[in-house]
């Protein structure tokens, strides 16, 4: 039996919550089963690693910055391993590099290509218990890089399935998933299964309590995922292949707070316009969420995009290179809203609640993207909350 336990920040935030996290591993190990354990920086560390850099630039080099922002994770796994031997129990801490996972180099946000198991198996077969800093890998260079913001998730998935682990534990300071982020509406309630198609929404939707790409590898590799607190002994939420029994309408609501919106007014109407704008962005890695054109009107149109706020500097610079015959509008202050569910595929009147609910608090929806199991909306960053709130009561989440 192999299991694989990630560690969130807040689980390592101090010296003594590690040498909980080592208590926890030992157990698991006393069980009889093989353990590597992934563990991310203690909390707002990273934060405070990208402050620094941004004292420099607001566009830091991108090798520079990985060096950088994977120390984090570097510490608190030589911390722990310190722990555990310390304890009595043979352990060794891999950085990503040492743990042989091989990505491309798209740095702050590279994606795993190939994970080179060898060491970590020969280190298992002598009997050790593995702590891998998660959240970085290396590029063909060598150069190390980092796996986009909540990357140990995706660390201690793409580790799970590569090593064929029986499971993969993921230990956060809240008991599993909830209908919504607890910290905004206490009345959410915990979900013992959710299905992966609706993690992966709502991960990338703005539930951060697992990343997206983590969920959507553990999908592809089927990986048996688990998310639970390291606080306690409650059971957690499985992520899983199934769809609720029950077809429930909706599942959960999500809110995304690291949303931006650029607003282009009389782009000329032609073909080649859009493709121009979007490579652009595309070539500078920024990821394009909802896109709205109007109906064109004298040769001219609108046109507008929303993109992670994070990424709102680099767009600007892109924006700027284009040809200048138009007026652009930039807006940080807004936030996408999201109602997440799978029996929205078959039933009606799903989407048409979620405006009234809305226009009944006042709240102006500006924007509108829908799926097959999910309806997104943005809207004032100041009604993010109260919109999650009201919409959470409206679908009856909470009985
Ligand atoms: P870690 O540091 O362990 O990776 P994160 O802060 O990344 O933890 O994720 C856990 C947080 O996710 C919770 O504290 C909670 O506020 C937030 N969260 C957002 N949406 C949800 C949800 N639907 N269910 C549970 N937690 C959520
Ligand atoms: N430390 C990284 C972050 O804060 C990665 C992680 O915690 O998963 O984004
Ligand atoms: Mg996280």
């Amino acid at each position: 039996m192999l299991i694989v336990q990630k560690y969130g920040g807040t689980s390592v935030g101090t010296l003594e919550r590690i040498e909980n996290v080592a208590a926890r591993v030992i157990e698991t190990k006393k069980s009889g089963a093989d353990v590597v354990v992934v563990v991310s920086a203690m909390s707002g560390v990273t934060n405070q690693l990208v402050d620094y850099a941004l004292h420099y630039t607001k566009d830091p080099d991108g090798v520079a910055m990985d060096m950088l922002l994977s120390s984090g994770e570097r510490v608190t796994c030589a911390l722990l391993t310190i722990a555990l031997i310390n304890l009595g129990y043979p352990a060794v801490g891999l950085s990503g590099r040492l743990a042989g996972i091989i990505t491309d180099s798209v740095h702050t946000k590279a994606r795993i290509e190939a994970i080179d198991t060898k060491r970590m198996k020969e280190e298992l077969k002598a009997g050790k218990i593995i702590v891998v800093a998660g959240f970085q890998g290396i590029d063909e260079k060598g150069d190390v890089t980092t796996l986009g913001r909540g990357g140990s998730d995706l660390s201690a998935v793409a580790i799970a399935g590569a090593l064929n682990a029986d499971l993969c534990e993921i230990y956060t300071d809240v008991d599993g998933v909830y209908t919504t982020d607890p910290r905004i509406e206490p009345k959410a309630k915990k979900l013992d299964k959710i299905s992966y198609d609706e993690m992966l929404e709502l991960a990338s939707l703005g539930a951060k309590v697992l990343q997206n790409r983590s969920v959507e590898l553990a999908k592809k590799l089927n990986v048996n995922l688990v998310t639970r607190s390291s606080f306690n002994h409650n059971e957690g939420t499985l992520i899983t292949k199934e769809e609720s029994m029950e077809a429930v309408l909706v599942s959960g609501i999500a809110l995304d707070k690291n949303q931006a919106r650029v607003t282009l007014r009389g782009v000329v109407d032609k073909p080649g316009i859009a493709a121009e704008i979007f490579t652009a962005l595309a070539e500078k890695n920024i990821n394009v969420d909802m896109i709205i054109q109007n109906v064109g009107q004298d040769g001219t149109t609108n046109l507008g995009f929303t993109i992670p706020q994070n990424e709102l500097h680099v767009a600007k610079e892109c924006m700027d290179k284009l040809s200048a015959s138009r007026e652009i509008l930039y807006n940080d202050e807004i936030v996408k809203v999201s109602v997440v569910g799978v029996g929205m595929k078959s039933h009606t009147g799903v989407a048409s609640l979620a405006f009234q609910t809305l226009a009944n608090e006042g709240i102006n929806i500006q924007m509108i993207s829908t799926s097959e199991i999910k309806i997104s909306m943005i809207v004032d960053q100041k009604y993010g909350e109260l919109a999650v709130r009201a919409l959470h009561e409206a679908y009856k989440l909470d009985k």
